[in-house]
């Protein structure tokens, strides 16, 4: 059995104000209070305009959930109108970002230099990238998913150190498994899962593979969640959708019970 320990993380996208987001994490903190905190690690993934009121309610809570924000700026400061940086998600004391979500790869034009560029800025201030990674429908009609994944891992890593990449967060969704209901098969989810860490292994050592976690994200329910985190390599889910309904995303947290 792995000594990693599973990430369940709630991407909550642009969803909830902080009010709302407030209700949703207390919900959150209620529900899981008797949980035994070192077996599973929780996260959630809030807007910006959230983190303040999210850290307010976790800081000093003994509930461990752990925050982050959804993207970053590759810049520290400057004339980047709109954008948030990784000293201000610093200052918050967020634990994760997000990088290279499908969303933002298809929305923003984010390819893997400034997927590059963006894990760079979270690790130059300490915060830990969760990097997506993931083909889109064409590509798995066409077979060449493993190395297309490959190569969007391949390309956010160049020139990351291995006491950095040691404690990065790899998400693998598969764009067409996001949104749309249609979960990858538990295989499918190992089989890249098992590739990426084989090449995390080429591109540092086999150590730092076998630390590193890799989740799965794309339509997890709490009623798949289990066969999915049976599979060796996965390491924990990245959950849209169910992570917006508190009593669902606990259920995933609570997958092995
Ligand atoms: C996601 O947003 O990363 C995601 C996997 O969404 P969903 O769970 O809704 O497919």
């Amino acid at each position: 059995m792995s000594s990693r320990t599973p990430l369940m993380a709630g991407n909550w996208k642009m969803n909830l104000n902080h009010l709302e987001a407030i209700a949703h994490v207390q919900k959150l903190a209620f529900a899981l209070a008797d949980k035994d905190h070192d077996a599973v690690e929780v996260a959630v993934l809030a807007p910006f305009t959230d983190l303040r009121s999210v850290q307010t309610l976790v800081d000093g809570d003994k509930l461990k959930i752990r925050y982050g924000a959804q993207d970053l700026s590759a810049h520290d400061s400057g004339a980047y109108t709109g954008e948030i940086s990784g000293p201000m998600l610093a200052k918050l004391k967020c634990t994760y970002v997000t990088v290279g979500h499908s969303e933002r790869r298809q929305y923003h034009g984010e390819d893997e230099a400034v997927c590059n560029a963006k894990v760079k800025a979270a690790f130059r201030h300490e915060l830990t990238p969760i990097l997506c990674v993931g083909e889109g429908l064409d590509v798995r009609k066409a077979g060449t998913h493993v190395a297309h994944t490959l190569a969007q891992l391949d390309g956010a890593l160049q020139d990351v150190t291995r006491e950095q990449a040691a404690t990065i967060v790899i998400a693998y969704e598969p764009v067409w498994a996001i949104g749309t209901g249609e979960v990858a098969t538990p295989e499918d989810a190992q089989e890249v899962c098992a590739a990426i860490r084989g090449r995390l292994a080429e591109l540092y050592d086999q150590e730092l593979a076998d630390a590193v976690r890799i989740q799965y994200g794309g339509s997890v329910k709490a009623s798949n969640v289990a066969a999915i985190m049976a599979q060796p390599d996965v390491d924990g889910a990245l959950v849209g959708g169910a992570a917006l309904d508190a009593d669902e995303f606990v259920k995933i947290v609570r997958f092995r019970d």
